[in-house]
């Protein structure tokens, strides 16, 4: 192994690869196209939210003053929808406009009354109570034009995009999609939908694995998986190194003769750890194939799902500049027993309940990193420090599926 960093600690395996940067690009696409994206830029409102003074409810706008004696009754003088047409109406005392949800409030209006507490007999309308001002949204009561709403670095959520459009933008800038090429290795491995002899299994890395690519944002290239040799892996690595961004492998980075990802980055590629103190995963491997940075995922389904969750989705958000973690962590009480284990950061599959005393975290499933039904059947996985005991009522922090 050399100088290679071995068996290291997550935060010390996150730090070597953050030495290793991908250059990013980027790129203006439509708002409908952003979903899922990372915002380039700080973005300032083009308007104001809401533009002008207007209804938060279906009724009728008046002078508040003149409601304060009920019932009253006041006279109807128009009708005002959504879209305006209210600038040729100003309400005097004693006049009231029908008005929709969402409809510029004339001049002379400062209340509302619900529709639902009023009677209107012919062109007079008579309120059950007086009239409400704080049914009246104002204008860049939520965003003033130029303030920054969503800044650099922010994933787009669908209400985030919703507020793109909002602030007037049709489109905005976001980071261009890294191409991240996922190469599956093992004789074993049959496609799904194959028939399967003895001794084979379906491939189902490369396809979670995907998944996860793009629930960051970015676009996997899933490639052929690869078998048990040395010369396939190397052409296979290096068409990958020529057309993507990034490389992940699943298999082959354990100690056995067969693991041949993990053998051919000792002896050919740029090795920059090898194994991190995390169960289940912790055969990692990182460093760069033909200075493309490569990430050697163990080939049980569950290890490499976690892997991929703790370290590499946090390197990719950080060489793409996105702020912060992007699943929801929160905590929870431990329902059942949890093993931890003595040296290294241990993930545990749980079912989540809510009840009135909060989130509760049960371990009902077998935790075999081989059992991905455990984990796609499961709510969310409890953290547990190395070395820790736990016992049934402990809170953990749960990361969520
Ligand atoms: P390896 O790390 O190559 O020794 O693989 C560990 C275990 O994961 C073995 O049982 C493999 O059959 C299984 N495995 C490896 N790659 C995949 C894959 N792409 N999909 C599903 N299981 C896999
Ligand atoms: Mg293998």
């Amino acid at each position: 192994m050399g100088e290679t960093p071995y068996f290291v600690e997550l935060e010390r395996a996150l730090d070597i690869c953050k030495k290793t940067t991908i250059h990013t690009v980027t790129e203006r696409v439509n708002i409908d196209e952003s979903h899922g994206r990372i915002l380039a830029v700080d973005l300032p409102s083009k308007v104001n939210d809401p533009p002008f003074d207007n209804s938060a409810m279906d009724g009728f706008a008046m002078r508040y003053e003149d409601t304060l004696e009920t019932p009253s009754t006041l006279q109807i003088i128009g009708t005002i929808q959504a879209s305006g047409q209210e600038d040729n109406i100003v309400i005097e005392k004693g006049q009231a406009v029908r008005i929709m949800t969402g409809a510029p409030i004339p001049k002379g209006a400062d209340s509302i009354l619900q529709v639902e507490l009023t009677s209107v007999d012919g062109d007079k309308v008579t309120l059950s109570q007086p009239s409400m001002k704080h049914f009246i949204r104002k204008k860049g009561e939520n965003l003033s034009e130029g303030e920054t709403a969503l800044s650099t670095g922010t994933h787009l959520t669908p209400s985030r995009v919703g507020l793109c459009a909002t602030m007037g933008y049709s489109s905005v800038p976001v980071i261009k999609k890294l191409k991240v090429a996922i190469i599956s290795t093992g004789d074993e491995l049959k496609q799904p939908g194959e028939e399967l002899e003895r001794g084979e299994i379906y491939e189902s890395n490369s396809f979670g694995i995907s998944g996860l690519v793009k629930w960051l944002g970015h676009e996997p290239v899933r490639m052929h998986s690869v078998g048990d040799t040395i010369d396939d892996l190397r052409k296979t690595l290096n068409h990958a190194s020529i057309h993507t961004d990034l490389i992940i492998t699943s298999g082959g980075v354990s100690m056995g003769d067969w693991d041949l990802v993990r053998k051919i980055m000792e002896e050919e590629g740029d090795l920059h750890f090898w194994r991190v103190k995390l169960r289940p995963g912790s055969p990692p491997l990182f460093g760069l194939w033909n200075n493309t940075p490569i990430f050697g995922l163990p080939g049980n389904p569950v290890s490499s799902h976690v892997v991929f969750r703790m370290l590499v989705a946090p390197w990719i958000r950080h060489t793409t500049h996105a702020n912060g973690p992007i699943e929801p962590r929160s905590f929870a009480t431990l329902a059942t027993n949890v093993k931890p284990t003595k040296d290294c950061l241990t993930l545990r599959r749980v079912s989540i309940q809510m009840d009135d005393s909060g989130l509760s975290a049960h371990q009902k499933i077998h935790q075999g990193s081989g059992n991905l039904a455990s984990m796609a059947l499961s709510e969310g996985m409890v953290v547990l420090q190395p070395g820790r005991e736990y016992s049934i009522g402990d809170t953990v922090e749960v990361m969520f599926l």
